[in-house]
C-alpha cells in the first residue's frame, strides 16, 4: 500500500466553483502579482507556488471517492460519489485494452456516496470486474435502486452485464482483499456507516467518514482510538466546526475538525486528512478551518507531531 488519492472531497453534494468564485481568485492573483516579475513562464510558476491555496487552487468538486495505490495490479477505491467518474476515465487512460479489477469499499448507501456508479465507464467495459465490498445488506438493492426508472435512463443490468459482484464484510473480521488486511468498524450515522482500516506490509491506512463522535461517551472514543491506532494516514470526517457539531448540527451524523485532532492524537496517528467538506464553504472558509485545525495540534501535542492536510479533489498522500 503506497498511499491514496483523492478524486472527491466533497459531503453531502458535489459543487463546483462558480464564475463569481473564480472571479475573486483571479482579482486576487493579480493583487498579488503586482510588482512582481511575470515576463518568463518561470516567474508565474514561481508567484503561483508562493501564493495560498484558497488563492491558487481549488477544494472542489466531486463527492466522496478516494483511490488506494495498492502494491498488486489491482485498482482500490473507497466510496462511490460523483470523483468515481474521473477516476474511472484516469484508469482507463493509465490501461487502455486491458482487462483491469476494481475493489470498491463502501462507507454507506447515501447518495453522494454511491452516485458515481452509472457514470463508472470501466464497469460497462467486458472484461472487467468490479468488486463492491462493505457491511450494509443492502448494498445492491440500493445500487440497482438508483438506476430504476424514472431516476435513470439506463438499468443496471443493461449496462454493467453482470460485471458488478457484490461481498459482505461482517464488522469487526479482518478480510484479505487484494494483498490488503481489510477490517470494518460499525460508525455512528443515520442508516449506519463503516469505517475501514487496511493494512498491507506494516502501513495502516483508515477511512473514517459520515461518522458522528458523541464526545461524552468514553468507550465510543475508545473503540475509535483502537481503530485508528498507530495509523499513517486517517481520512476523517471533519464537515463541521467543534461548535455547529455540537450544537446546531448536533446529530446530524457527521463530525468536526477538534475531535478528529483528539481521536488522531489519542491513536498515536502520523497523517491526519480532513474531508467530506462541507458544501456551503468555499475555498477560503476550508484552508482557515485548516489553519486552526493545524494551530490546534500544535499546542494540544503531547507526543510526536500530527501532520494535518484538507483533501481536494487530485490530492495525492504518499505512506
Ligand atoms: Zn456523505
Ligand atoms: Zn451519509
Amino acid at each position: 500500500m503506497k498511499g491514496a488519492r483523492f478524486w472527491g472531497t466533497r459531503g453531502s453534494l458535489p459543487v463546483a466553483l462558480t464564475s463569481a468564485g473564480l472571479g475573486d481568485k483571479l482579482r486576487g492573483v493579480l493583487r498579488a502579482a503586482r510588482g512582481q516579475p511575470i515576463a518568463s513562464d518561470a516567474d508565474i510558476e514561481r508567484l503561483l507556488g508562493s501564493l495560498p491555496f484558497a488563492l491558487a487552487g481549488t477544494y472542489g468538486g466531486h463527492s466522496s471517492c478516494v483511490q488506494i495505490h495498492s502494491d498488486g495490479p489491482d485498482y482500490l477505491v473507497c466510496d462511490m460519489g460523483s470523483g468515481l467518474r474521473p477516476f474511472g476515465q484516469a484508469a482507463m487512460a493509465q490501461r487502455a485494452g486491458q482487462a483491469q479489477t476494481f475493489h470498491i469499499f463502501m462507507s454507506h448507501l447515501h447518495w453522494d456516496h454511491i452516485m458515481g456508479l452509472p457514470f463508472f465507464v470501466p464497469a460497462f467495459i467486458p472484461g472487467n470486474r468490479v468488486i463492491i465490498y462493505g457491511s450494509h445488506r443492502e448494498i445492491e438493492f440500493a445500487l440497482r435502486r438508483q438506476q430504476e426508472p424514472p431516476s435513470f435512463p439506463v438499468g443496471f443490468d443493461t449496462i454493467f452485464e453482470g460485471r458488478v459482484e457484490f461481498v459482505h464484510l461482517e464488522p469487526g473480521v479482518p478480510h484479505e482483499v487484494a494483498g490488503l488486511r481489510v477490517t470494518t468498524m460499525l460508525q455512528r450515522h443515520t442508516g449506519d456507516s463503516y469505517g475501514y482500516r487496511f493494512e498491507s506490509q506494516g502501513k495502516v491506512l483508515v477511512y473514517s467518514t459520515d461518522s458522528e463522535h458523541p464526545l461524552a461517551d468514553p468507550a465510543h472514543t475508545e473503540r475509535f482510538v483502537q481503530f485508528f491506532r498507530d495509523a499513517d494516514l486517517v481520512i476523517f470526517d471533519a464537515m463541521y466546526s467543534l461548535a455547529d457539531a455540537i450544537s446546531v448540527k448536533a446529530d446530524w451524523g457527521h463530525s468536526s475538525n477538534v475531535v478528529a485532532v483528539e481521536l488522531c492524537q489519542l491513536a498515536g496517528v502520523r497523517h491526519l486528512c480532513m474531508t467530506h467538506h462541507e458544501p456551503v464553504f468555499d475555498d477560503a472558509a476550508i484552508e482557515a478551518m485548516l489553519a486552526e485545525t493545524r494551530r490546534l495540534e500544535e499546542i494540544t501535542r503531547g507526543g510526536a507531531a500530527l501532520r494535518v492536510s484538507a483533501a481536494y479533489d487530485g490530492l495525492d498522500i504518499g505512506l
